[in-house]
This record gives structure tokens, C-alpha cells and sequence, in this order.
């Protein structure tokens, strides 16, 4: 038998969570976010509950190259490009669109034997400062690529900073719209913040947008907004079962460290899960799990291998008892893994990616 902690990624959550985005910009086309390795769920586990987008966007070229055996034939977008001039050569042969951000990238394409043009997306940098040409570059980049016979059509891309705080996009907007008045091409912008905050302003929502999280079943601006408020549901859930129980006593401490210490008698739950299959050692006591789809609490610190769980809330519960440390419980019940994320002071973007290697996945 293996350890019984398992992730599980829902196909019937990611088809909602996708047409909830298409709802929330309905004239617009949908890149579908599958970038490290579809958010930690695996691009062959995502494909089925995703293949209903318009085109599928990634960095590596690996990962484009499975998206092609899966038999997907639509687009495929590189969000940062080439990084080398071999990487041209399978943009060619599998039909990809790049991103081209610097200079560099327009010297390797002028430098690149193709019989068939490539389609660009042109990146600006309109205040993010990671990657793309500054407002005042980005014209004569335009010019320059516009003249490659490597190049087909330009598309014109931006990407937000503060989407989901109060900062907003519409400063990033107008530079972004200003500077590129007139040129001619398609607009991609609009992470998962940008479409479910700023979308209902047609200007923001442009022909392509970028969600990732959302549709993950993760809310881009938790605390703010839940899963619940935009009508999300978790596409993974990490589960796992109880492997002992312990009765304390008043005084007994719990773990490495002991950092918990019973107030009053109680009896726990040891869960097959630690830090080694990617649960956030930062969790502290009082971190919510659903124990056979009650929620309860963690106690004392996460070790390598193991959690423990209050079992208070949950007389029931005992060896074998289902554990759901984020996601959907067996039963239906839900803890949305940015509750958990919170708690570890991180993110949920953080967590699935990095759910480790040694939990096996199950599709369904
Ligand atoms: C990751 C990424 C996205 C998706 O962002 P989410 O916050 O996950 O929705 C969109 N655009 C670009 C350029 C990205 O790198």
C-alpha cells in the first residue's frame, strides 16, 4: 500500500471555472493558463476540463510540445518567448506563437531560417517592470519586427501589476492604449484579477485574455473575494487519511518544538501528510482541514511526514478517517486552498504548484 495522501483534480471544476471566466468577458478570446505544469495539476490531467478555451498559454517549450501530442491543434502561446535560437526551430515545426519582450528575441528571429512566418506578441512593459519595451521603446520594436519576412501577423500584449489591489489597471490601461493607438493587431491583457475585477470595462477586456488562477478554483484577491463570491470551485483536492489517534492530557504538547499545548483533554489525529508532499511547513496550529468533511484544526508544527489534527469536532473519526487538507472532501464539503495559504502566509498559486512528487494524482 502507498501512503494514502493523493491529490485529485476535478474536470467538471475546471470546465465551470472556464466558462465562468468566458462569462466574464463574453466577446473575447480565452488563453487558458497551463504554465507550471497547469498550476502543479499536470497539462495531461488539465486538457479535457480546458480544451473548450480558445488557445492554451505556457513558458516551456516542453510543455507545448505535450500539449501537441495530446492532439491539441489550436493555439499555443510561449508567455515569455524564446530563449535561445533552437527554440525558434520547434516554434516552427509546432506551430507556436511567442511573446517577444527585448531586443534579443528580434535578433534571434532576424537570424532564424523559417519557410512559414511566425505570429508575435509584442510585449510591453507598461509599469510592471519584469519583462517587455518601455512605451518609449515599443514603436520602433514594432517597426523593426514589422520588417522581419520571419513575421507574420503582431498582436500586441500587457501585462497588470495590481489587478487584483486597489492600485487597479487603469493607469497601466491607458499607457497601453495610448501607445498603441494606431497600430494595427490583436490586444491580449487581463490576468484572473484583471477579468473578474476590471472586465464589465470593455476597453480592459481586449480580444485576448490570461486567466490562470481562477481557474484553478483559487480567488486572485483572497482576503478581499472568495472562490464562494466568484462562483469557483476547487479543481484540485489533496487528501490524505488518518494513520493514528492520541488522547491527551491538560498539559500534553503535540510535535517537534511542542508548540501546542492542551488546555483541556481532547483526543487528536495523525495525518499521513507533511511538508514533504508540499503541505506548507509554515502552517501554524489552528490551520483549517475538513476531517470526514468536518472542519476542524491542525495542532503544533507540520513535520516531514506528518500533521496533527484536532479531532474535537469530529467524535467519529478514528484510523482511516478521510483527511482533506484543501479542496473538495469526498462528501462535498469544500476549504478553499487560499484558507490554507493564509494561514502559511502564501498564496494558492504557491501551494499547487508544489504539491511533490511523491503524491500520486487521480483524475476525475
Ligand atoms: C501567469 C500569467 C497569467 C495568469 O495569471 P493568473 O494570475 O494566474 O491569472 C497571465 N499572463 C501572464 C503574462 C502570466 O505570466
Amino acid at each position: 500500500m502507498p501512503r494514502p495522501i493523493q491529490a485529485f483534480v476535478h474536470t467538471h471544476a475546471l470546465r465551470h471555472n472556464l466558462a465562468r471566466m468566458r462569462a466574464a468577458a463574453p466577446d473575447t478570446r480565452v488563453w487558458a493558463v497551463v504554465k507550471a505544469n497547469a498550476y502543479g495539476h499536470g497539462i495531461e490531467r488539465v486538457f479535457e476540463g480546458l480544451r473548450a478555451a480558445d488557445g492554451f498559454a505556457l513558458l516551456d517549450l516542453d510543455e507545448a510540445q505535450r500539449l501537441r501530442s495530446l492532439g491539441w491543434r489550436g493555439p499555443v502561446l510561449l508567455l515569455e518567448g524564446v530563449f535561445e535560437m533552437r527554440d525558434l526551430e520547434l516554434c516552427s515545426r509546432l506551430d507556436l506563437w511567442h511573446t517577444v519582450h527585448c531586443d534579443e528575441q528580434v535578433d534571434m528571429l532576424s537570424r532564424h531560417k523559417t519557410q512559414v512566418p511566425h505570429r508575435i506578441f509584442l510585449k510591453m512593459n507598461s509599469g510592471m517592470n519584469r519583462l517587455g519595451f518601455t512605451p518609449t521603446r515599443f514603436r520602433s520594436a514594432w517597426t523593426r519586427l514589422n520588417q522581419l519576412p520571419q513575421v507574420d501577423e503582431i498582436s500586441l500584449i500587457t501585462h497588470f501589476s495590481d489587478a487584483d489591489g486597489s492600485k487597479g489597471v487603469a493607469e497601466q490601461m491607458r499607457v497601453f492604449a495610448k501607445t498603441t493607438e494606431d497600430l494595427p493587431g490583436e490586444r491580449s491583457t487581463c490576468n484572473s484579477a484583471g477579468l473578474l475585477r476590471h472586465a464589465n470595462d470593455a476597453a480592459v477586456a481586449t480580444d485576448w485574455v490570461r486567466p490562470g488562477i481562477a481557474l484553478y478554483g483559487s480567488a486572485p484577491d483572497f482576503p478581499e473575494r472568495s472562490i464562494a463570491h466568484w462562483d469557483l470551485q476547487p479543481t484540485m483536492s489533496l487528501r490524505s487519511r488518518i494513520i493514528a489517534t492520541q488522547d491527551l492530557a491538560v498539559g500534553d504538547t503535540v510535535g517537534y518544538g511542542s508548540s501546542f499545548t492542551a488546555e483541556t483533554p481532547m483526543r487528536l489525529g495523525v495525518v499521513a501528510c507533511g511538508y514533504a508532499d508540499g503541505y506548507p511547513r509554515h502552517c501554524p496550529t489552528g490551520t483549517p482541514v475538513l476531517v470526514q468533511g468536518v472542519r476542524t484544526r491542525t495542532l503544533g508544527r507540520v513535520s516531514m511526514d506528518m500533521i496533527a489534527v484536532d479531532l474535537t469536532p469530529c467524535r467519529e473519526a478514528g484510523f482511516d478517517t478521510e483527511v482533506t487538507l484543501w479542496g473538495k472532501a469526498s462528501t462535498g464539503e469544500v476549504l478553499p486552498i487560499d484558507e490554507v495559504a493564509q494561514a502559511a502566509g502564501t498564496v494558492g498559486y504557491e501551494l499547487m504548484c508544489a504539491v511533490s512528487s511523491r503524491v500520486g494524482f487521480t483524475q476525475d
